[in-house]
């Protein structure tokens, strides 16, 4: 079993008070790692490495020399690709298939393509009668990063490669649930050369590290991913040190097919929203609105689809495509949720159980992809985010309906649109109240795009130019002629 320091002023360091916590595997309940259990004080010492390291040679930084560093962690990552792919599926329970296929080549494009922006990045100038203006770009200061479990490393270094490519210096706190990827990210880190107190990491829980981090008066902002609820602890935490916050929350995301759609790759695409990570994916279509008259065929096909392709198994079988869910006690949630559907009179189409596996793998957070029918379209359970891998399907007959109950929840991150009416697509897309649409297609990514809710689904955008803005301060200077 690991033991995982924090990481502090470019060195491994336990807490001030020697508190540990125990992290799981969730596909076997079994022992993974003791990392040190962060707080005020830990923090402080984070925050202060990151500050001497803001005012020492790292200040004085080109944009070039941060962009090379970036490329050198990327090719620390790649140089541990194995290691971190195993370690991540270990953490979360997602399968090892998934971390090679995208959680790690995806950490390694942030850093490539944040190394790549970085380097081209341009400010405005603004020539007027007797004078000219011209912008440029400070860092911000230290910025907090606080993520979340489903994608750790994904997440985290989405965060972690434009801060530092902005000539910040980072205190990141990852989640308690999975915290190894980022102190092997760490690792990697120093190891491409970065000086000492660039970036700290301070493992622990939300309302301890978490919490200690937001309030400190010497963090200049905090880019947060995570639950909604807790995006609202962390906006009034941080409003009265006016602190600038980014905030990237939970979704309640709708996928409407029309009947007009190709039939084979919507189902297959659809599934995969509601599916993917084990339904753990912020963008996830767990609300999937059908037009009745492709309805009955539709729910047929998603449920073939699903039990072909979809078994839980063994999450470091290269074959497994579904793992577990990312501990006991988010199963318990999701259960939860199923036992809702049952009691507001939805029918289980397929799933609602926990499979039965071999040991070591009985112990595991496994539960079977679900599929809901028969539920209000505004029932808690096709409202809520479960999640999880639980998606409701409803009918619907015009397009305006299907628009209306898309829009009824709380939430607006995501969706997708699935037909060949071109002027429909573009129609529905416009009218859907979230921040990303997909149409004919689910989690294609290109870096470049803004990436972010509207509703209670967050606040600012991350991706391309606007992290390179979050994580930098415009100042312009106007020169009399
Ligand atoms: P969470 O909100 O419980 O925790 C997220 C992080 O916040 C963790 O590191 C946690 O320790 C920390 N935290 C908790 N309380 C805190 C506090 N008071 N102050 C500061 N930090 C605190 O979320 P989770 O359960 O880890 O992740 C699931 C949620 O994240 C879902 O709602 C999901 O939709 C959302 N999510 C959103 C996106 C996005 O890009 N919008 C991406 C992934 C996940």
């Amino acid at each position: 079993m690991k033991t995982m320091p924090h990481f502090i002023g470019g060195e491994p360091r336990p807490s001030a008070d020697g508190a540990t916590f125990e992290d799981r595997a969730p596909a076997t309940d079994l022992p993974l790692a003791t990392l040190s259990r962060g707080a005020e004080a830990d923090v402080d010492a984070a925050v202060s490495a990151a500050r001497d390291a803001l005012t020492g040679p790292w200040g004085d930084t080109t944009p070039e020399q941060r962009a090379d560093l970036l490329d050198a962690i990327a090719d620390g990552i790649e140089a541990r690709f194995d290691e971190l792919a195993q370690a991540e599926s270990d953490d979360t329970g997602k399968p090892v298939s998934l971390a090679r296929a995208v959680d790690i080549p995806r950490a390694v494009a942030n850093f490539r393509f944040f190394a790549g922006a970085v380097r081209h990045d341009e400010t405005g100038c603004h020539p007027m009668p007797g004078a000219l203006n011209y912008t440029v770009r400070k860092p911000l200061g230290i910025v907090g990063l606080i993520t979340p479990w489903n994608l750790p490393l994904y997440l985290l270094t989405w965060k972690v490669a434009p801060a530092l490519g902005m000539g910040n210096t980072v205190v990141a706190k990852p989640s308690e649930v999975t915290p190894v990827t980022a102190g092997l990210l760490a690792e990697i880190i120093y190891d491409a050369g970065a000086p000492a107190g660039v970036f700290n990491l301070v493992h622990g829980f939300g309302a301890e590290a978490g919490q200690a981090l937001v309030a400190h008066p010497d963090v200049d902002g905090i880019s947060f991913t995570g639950g909604t609820a807790t995006g609202a602890v962390v906006a009034a935490t941080a409003a009265s040190s006016f602190k600038k916050l980014s905030l990237e929350l939970g979704g309640k995301n709708a996928s409407v097919v029309f009947a007009d759609c190709d039939f084979d790759a919507t189902v297959a695409g659809v599934a995969r929203a509601a599916f993917a990570n084990q339904g753990q994916i912020c963008l996830c279509g767990s609300r999937i609105l059908v037009e009745r008259s492709l309805h009955d065929r539709f729910v047929e096909a998603l449920v073939a689809e699903v039990e072909a392709t979809r078994a839980p198994g063994d999450p470091s079988d290269p074959a497994t495509a579904f793992g577990s869910l990312v501990s006991p006690a988010h199963r318990a949630k999701v259960e939860g949720y199923v036992e809702l559907a049952r009691s507001e009179g939805g029918t289980i189409a397929t799933g609602g159980r926990r499979p039965m596996l071999p040991a070591p793998h009985d112990a595991g957070a496994f539960y079977e992809a679900t599929v809901v029918t028969g539920l209000a379209h505004d029932s808690r359970t096709a409202t809520e985010e479960i999640f999880g891998p639980v998606a409701t399907v409803h009918a619907f007959d015009t397009e305006e309906e299907a628009v209306a109950i898309a829009n009824e929840v709380r939430y607006g991150l995501a969706g997708s649109v699935w037909t060949n009416d071109l002027r429909r697509a573009h129609r529905v897309a416009g009218a859907m109240e979230s921040g990303m649409i997909w149409v004919n297609t689910w989690l294609k990514r290109d870096l470049r795009v803004p990436f972010g809710g509207v509703k209670d689904s967050g606040v600012g955008r991350e991706g391309g130019r606007h992290s390179l803005e979050f994580f930098s301060e415009s100042k312009n200077i106007c020169v009399a002629l």
